[in-house]
Order: structure tokens, then C-alpha cells, then sequence
């Protein structure tokens, strides 16, 4: 059974160029970038190129870039650096959707004596920038918003709140780890001083990322050791996925269009075609400010695992919006955060495509949703007691 993969914000399928470009440096290209010889010298202006591509993709001067090992990394790097260099303020303000990168993250924070404003968001998802204005204080350290949400793909308007929070001389940082590669990005542009990219979620391996820091933003390293990355990152380079990430930037920005219209063109239709042919469905989140990829669609009486269980059994690969904790599913903090009602946030399923889905692919999710969907709700007691009260559809 061939796999159709529709779980490209959970991590995505390594380019063939990317994986081409990265396997001389496992095999022959093997040196020390830090190395005085020629042979490790060579490695150091392969990383010097791939630095380049990916400030190109954001607009960004590539001394602004310092590599990871991932969007957690990244993401913890900038609030910490935050910290640790206004350490008289103790005021964080981020977003009730956030990634856990930044939101377990906060929560520990919390528990160690800093104070964390987590701004709601309304039913489809989207941010009051009048709420930031007002939980501004001058305590605060740093502002972190993310670009892109990975479970509905709705948009902050980061830009916008980069530049309320720097007239506060407030730092700003975004978790764009969503939105790298599907939308265009331009440093030059804004006033965002931190910005984090996972390679895994743009076509280059797991294990690398990315965190942009605005240069003469005061920075202070989490990982500390050697002279790597401008002494802001120790560590021996990653060189083969700091490579396959550069190649993977470049592709980036060769196929955002494609990824725009292409990829938006196939989310549309999906997302079209199964709430007409099966009732009680709805998309959750802003539809007009949302990543061209992703749609995450509520199927209401349903559990999201059990349908996740039926699509596998097609190979129809995506996530749901409930995870498994303390053996009770629970919806997850982004459907709560916008209020979605218990019955649907319970069934809820992200489908994220990539350039790499087809047409085909997606009439064949089509033609099967429906018959899914109808097979567990025909097995749910919660479904069969409500259909005489239905009627909005
Ligand atoms: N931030 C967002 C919005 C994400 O979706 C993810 C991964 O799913 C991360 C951060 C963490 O990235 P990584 O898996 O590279 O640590």
C-alpha cells in the first residue's frame, strides 16, 4: 500500500537535491569545519554558502544566522537569551496557541519566580493586538508570538506586534518554524530581533535549525563550549544538515509560488469537497490568514484517533487535534484556546500538504473520508441520539 502523506507540519519528506547535497559530508567531506587544514577549510565555506542561502530566504544578512539543532532549541535560545540579558525584568508575554517549545517552556519559567501572560485568541484563532498593547509592562522582557500555528495554520499578524512591542523597547521573538518556506519572509522589513526555523518542517532533515537574531540584538548563548557560530552556539557544526538546510532554503524560495498556488490550490479543494460530502464537519480557524498548506477540519461526534486509525488503514497519513494524556483524550490547547465545542474538538484532523502531494492523492482522500467518518459515528452513541435535534446542515 503506497502512504499518502498529508502530516507535512509534523515533519516533512527530505528533498532528493537536499539529501544529494548533504552526502559528500558524510562520506568524503568528513573534516572539522574549526579545522586549520585545507581539508576541514573546504567544510567551512561549504557552512559560510549555506548560511547564505538560508539569510536569502528571510532577507537576512547571514552573520544574523546562527544554526541549532532545532526549533525547540531555537525557540528556548531566544526567551533565555532574553532573560538572561534583562535580568531585572521577569515579564514574558506570549499566546495561549503557542508551540510547547514556548509554552512548557513558560510554564517552567513560571515556576521559577517569572510572570507569564498567555494572550487569548478568538473563535477562528486570531490574536487582539489590543491585548498585547495592554499587557505590556515595563517588566517585560520578551515577547514571543508565532508566525504560523501548526495545528490550524491561521497568521499572526507578527510584523504589526513586532512594531508595537520595539517602541516599547520590548525584544520580540517569533516561532516561524510553521511559516518558513510557505510564505514570504523578510527581515529587512520588520522589527522582529528573534525569529526560529526547524529544517525538518522545509524538506531538510530533523535535527537542524535555525535561530535568526537581528544583528547588535545583545544575545547570550544557551549552549556554551567552543568558538562555533560567533561563540553564540558551541558545538561542532552539524555539517551535513547544515548543508542539506542551506539546499533546502534555496529550494524554499525557488517553490514558495508553487507552495501558494499549487499546494494551496489541492488544500482548497480537499478542504471543499469533504464539508459538502460529509455533514457536521467544520474548519477550524481563520480561513482568509492561513498557511496555503494546512486545514484542520472538525468532524463532529467522531473521535480524531479513531478516524486517524481508519485513514491508516488506506495509508492516509495526518494527526489529530487530541492527544492521549493520562489515559483520557484531551483536545488539544489550541482548539481549547479558541473555544471549539467538546463535540468537534474532539474530532479534529490536520491535514498539512506539501509540494510533493498530488492531485490524485487528495481525490483519493476524498472519495474515502466519507465512508470513514460515516462508520464511526454510525458505532457513536453521541451521534445517534443527536441526529433528530440536526438541522444545520
Ligand atoms: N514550533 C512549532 C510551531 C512547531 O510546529 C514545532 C514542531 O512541530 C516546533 C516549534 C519544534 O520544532 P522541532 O521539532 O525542530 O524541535
Amino acid at each position: 500500500m503506497s502512504v499518502i502523506y498529508l502530516d507535512n507540519n509534523a515533519t516533512t519528506e527530505v528533498a532528493k537535491e537536499v539529501l544529494e547535497a548533504m552526502l559528500p559530508y558524510f562520506r568524503d567531506l568528513y573534516g572539522n569545519p574549526s579545522s586549520m587544514h585545507t581539508f576541514g577549510g573546504q567544510v567551512a565555506q561549504k557552512i559560510r554558502e549555506a548560511r547564505e542561502q538560508v539569510a536569502a530566504l528571510i532577507g537576512a544578512l547571514p552573520e544574523e544566522i546562527i544554526f541549532t539543532s532545532c526549533g525547540t532549541e531555537s525557540d528556548n535560545a531566544a526567551i533565555r537569551s532574553a532573560l538572561a540579558t534583562r535580568p531585572d525584568k521577569k515579564h514574558i508575554i506570549t499566546s495561549r496557541v503557542e508551540h510547547p517549545a514556548i509554552r512548557a517552556l513558560c510554564a517552567n519559567l513560571g515556576t521559577h519566580g517569572y510572570k507569564i501572560t498567555e494572550l487569548p485568541v478568538d473563535k477562528n484563532g486570531i490574536l487582539d493586538l489590543e491585548n498585547l498593547e495592554k499587557s505590556m509592562t515595563p517588566d517585560t522582557a520578551i515577547v514571543s508570538l508565532m508566525w504560523g500555528n501548526n495545528e490550524t495554520g491561521v497568521i499572526f499578524p507578527v510584523e504589526e506586534a513586532a512594531a508595537m512591542v520595539h517602541k516599547r523597547g520590548i525584544l520580540f521573538h517569533t516561532d516561524a518554524v510553521q511559516t518558513t518556506g510557505k510564505i514570504p519572509i523578510n527581515m529587512k522589513k520588520n522589527a522582529i530581533d528573534m525569529l526560529s526555523i526547524s529544517g525538518h518542517k522545509l524538506h531538510a532533515p530533523k535535527g537542524i535549525g535555525i535561530l535568526y537574531i537581528r544583528r547588535g540584538t545583545k544575545f547570550s548563548p544557551f549552549l556554551i563550549g567552543g568558538h562555533q557560530e560567533r561563540e553564540r552556539r558551541g558545538g561542532t557544526e552539524n555539517t551535513p544538515s547544515i548543508i542539506g538546510l542551506g539546499k533546502a532554503c534555496e529550494l524554499a524560495a525557488k517553490n514558495m509560488e508553487k507552495e501558494n498556488t499549487y499546494v494551496k490550490g489541492l488544500r482548497d479543494k480537499l478542504e471543499k469537497q469533504i464539508l459538502t460530502k460529509i455533514p457536521q464537519s467544520r474548519v477550524n480557524g481563520d480561513t482568509t490568514n492561513r498557511l496555503p498548506n494546512t486545514t484542520n477540519i472538525s468532524f463532529e461526534y467522531v473521535e480524531g484517533e479513531a478516524i486517524l486509525l481508519l485513514m491508516n488503514e488506506h495509508g492516509i497519513c495526518a494527526s489529530s487535534g487530541s492527544a492521549c494524556t493520562s489515559g483520557s483524550l484531551q483536545p488539544s490547547h489550541v482548539l481549547r484556546a479558541m473555544g471549539v465545542p467538546f463535540t468537534m474538538a474532539h474530532g479534529s484532523i490536520r491535514f498539512s500538504l506539501s509540494i510533493y502531494n498530488t492531485e490524485k492523492e487528495i481525490d483519493f482522500v476524498i472519495d474515502k473520508m466519507p465512508a470513514i467518518i460515516e462508520r464511526l459515528r454510525g458505532m457513536s452513541p453521541y451521534w445517534n441520539s443527536s441526529q433528530p435535534a440536526c438541522t444545520n446542515q
